[in-house]
């Protein structure tokens, strides 16, 4: 038996009881309702060698953006690209963040940050059923800053531009009642590395936000064999649910891409990906030349 069977939580697709029987054919067989299953996980679905994989984990860890590692010949751009997103999935789905956001009123999308015990959690919240988001709306240069409600929860709103997340912004803070430093200093980290982000898109903005939450929330903790053991822990279903679209190779080339380079980083779906250097701490200027529009 493989040394990372015995530490998956496999699950009956289901009843959720862990431990299927193991069968010839290579697929599980449910013990309390028999249910045959195949069970492929994360880290199993993409094809690269098990030092690559781990050596991309290692990078992200670390906030190296993929199109810094375009002249390393192990994996194809957008490979690397897919498995970054894979390590995104797995924190948002651990950060209970499975779902893309939706445009509300105006061209705005709101989320709720709430802490606990100096745990962050950001749920989406829909801008017209939220009374205290009707100050919001009639205040649109409040995007991009938390706007305490009470001691522990804030919310954000932030606009959209076309299919884009905008996180800029110096809007002021709302009314200054309460603050919450945990709060605050979450929003700044993951506003940080999102601020790089030109062109992020909608449908992945909960992927960064779950990579900002999962990053926040294990702050004192070393993330590679936290996010191995997400890859290796959860299916590529589960993952296919939070991503929209898993396979970027079959997106068509976008017309800023350069034919014949596919490494190329003037490209939209390599742009997330500058992201962590901020995460990282460091303090590098890539220029203007992959604006987004
Ligand atoms: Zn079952």
């Amino acid at each position: 038996m493989a040394a990372s069977e015995s530490v998956v939580m496999m699950e009956c697709p289901v009843c959720n009881t862990i431990r299927p029987y193991k069968l010839a054919d290579g697929r599980f067989k449910c013990r309390a309702c028999g249910t045959r299953f195949s069970w492929t996980s994360a880290w199993d679905s993409v094809r690269l060698e098990a030092a690559t994989k781990h050596r991309l984990t290692e990078m992200f860890v670390l906030g190296v953006p993929i199109y810094r590692l375009r002249h390393r010949k192990d994996a194809s751009a957008p490979t690397k690209e897919r498995y970054y997103r894979l390590l995104r999935a797995c924190c948002a789905l651990a950060e209970g963040l499975g779902d893309p956001f939706q445009a509300g009123p105006g061209g705005h999308i709101m989320l709720r940050i709430t802490e606990a015990g100096g745990k962050i959690a950001v749920t989406p919240v829909a801008i017209g059923a939220e009374p205290e988001a009707a100050g919001f709306i009639s205040r649109p240069q409040r995007t991009g800053r938390p706007w305490f409600i009470d001691p522990q929860h804030a919310l954000v709103m932030l606009a959209l531009k076309g299919e884009h997340v905008l996180i800029g912004g110096n809007g002021e803070a709302g009314p200054a009642t309460w603050s919450n430093p945990v709060i605050s200093a979450f929003w700044s980290q993951a506003r940080k590395g999102m601020e790089t982000l030109r062109g992020m898109r909608l449908r992945y903005f909960h992927l960064h936000l779950g990579e900002a939450c999962y990053r926040y929330n294990h702050r004192d903790a070393d993330l590679k064999p936290l996010l191995l053991a997400l890859m290796r822990g959860t299916t590529i279903r589960e993952i296919n649910q939070v991503i929209a679209d898993p396979k970027p190779a079959r997106l068509p080339p976008h017309p800023l891409s350069l034919p014949g380079l596919p490494d190329d980083p003037v490209n939209l779906e390599a742009l997330p990906h500058a992201a962590p250097l901020a995460w990282a701490g460091a303090a590098v200027n890539f220029g203007t030349d992959h604006a987004a529009e």
